[in-house]
């Protein structure tokens, strides 16, 4: 497997960062998560423009620009020989000393791995998830703006944790003041009354790059959606949940907190965006 690393292509073995990295030693840096569809790099702009402002918001300069960065992502799919994949854009502080002062990182480390991924067992996306809340809460985004897709996972990772220690495979995450922001690292909608309803963004959500291709899949399918403060109940009493992300793609929740949501199967309006999304992927993106 070939890695971008710094401009080059270089062996998956010869692919490797300093212990100096500020990413490394303490999650200084931004990413992407983005997909490769039939050959094309699914809303490649749109994750270039969130890697941007995440690096704006931590005051990291990107060494190369958005054409250089759609070029080199797309080079790694080639140089793999790759139609399909997940691919990782990680640009890290670079490498420093030992204080956690940005300033002593004079050159950002930026790689780009083109791979697979398989979140999900297939039944799931016919049956549904079971979900559970967990205790831990996301971050307040004034100690950490969630909208930031930062190397800095752990509010995420225990989140993660949690869900498996009480057998689930993803978790609802609240925010401070108990409103559900999203789960560990997808996006949160009900379907209740033929409306979709989705936590904002200012409730601690990712500003997910699948979450606003559901906002045009609605008007598309002729379905009203909105943002809002959502509460556990209003999951429990939902007629239908889904998640989204891009490893996740859309995927139906049956269950959350040992309670049935709607009939406990995927419902239809889940089913129609399900296919919506399936068919945008093949049709939207950069052709590599
Ligand atoms: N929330 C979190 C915390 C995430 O890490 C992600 C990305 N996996 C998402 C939501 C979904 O965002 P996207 O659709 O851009 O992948």
């Amino acid at each position: 497997m070939k890695i971008y690393l710094d401009g080059k292509f270089v062996d998956d073995a010869e692919a490797k960062v300093s212990v100096f990295d500020h990413g490394l030693l303490y999650g200084d840096g931004v990413f992407e998560g983005i997909r490769l569809y039939g050959g094309n790099i699914f809303r490649l702009d749109e994750h270039l423009e969130r890697l941007e402002y995440s690096a704006k918001a931590i005051l990291l300069t990107l060494p190369l620009s958005r054409k250089e960065l759609a070029w080199a992502t797309a080079e790694t799919c080639r140089q793999n020989g790759l139609t399909d994949a997940y691919i990782r854009l990680v640009v890290t502080r670079g490498v420093g000393d030992l204080g956690l002062a940005p300033w002593s990182c004079p050159k950002p480390t930026v790689f780009i791995i083109a791979s697979k991924i398989s979140l999900y067992p297939k039944e799931y996306y016919e049956n549904g998830l079971a979900i559970v809340t967990v205790p831990t809460r996301r971050i307040n985004p004034a100690a950490l703006p969630p909208a930031i897709k930062s190397l800095n996972y752990m509010n995420n990772i225990l989140g993660k944790i949690e869900a498996k220690q009480f057998g689930a495979l993803e978790a609802i995450m609240l925010n401070d003041q108990g409103y559900v922001a999203e789960c560990t690292a997808d996006n949160v909608f009900t379907i209740h009354k033929g409306v979709i309803y989705t936590p904002s963004a200012s409730q601690g959500a990712l500003k997910g790059i699948t979450r606003g291709t559901i906002f045009d899949i609605a008007q598309e399918i002729g379905v009203p959606i909105q943002e809002v403060n959502m509460t556990r109940y209003d999951i429990w009493c939902a007629d239908e949940c889904f998640l989204t992300g891009t490893g996740a793609e859309v995927i139906p929740v049956a269950k959350l907190d040992g309670r049935e949501i709607g009939t406990g199967k995927p419902g239809p309006i889940t089913h129609r965006v399900l296919a919506s999304f399936r068919r945008r992927v093949l049709v939207e993106g950069e052709r590599i």
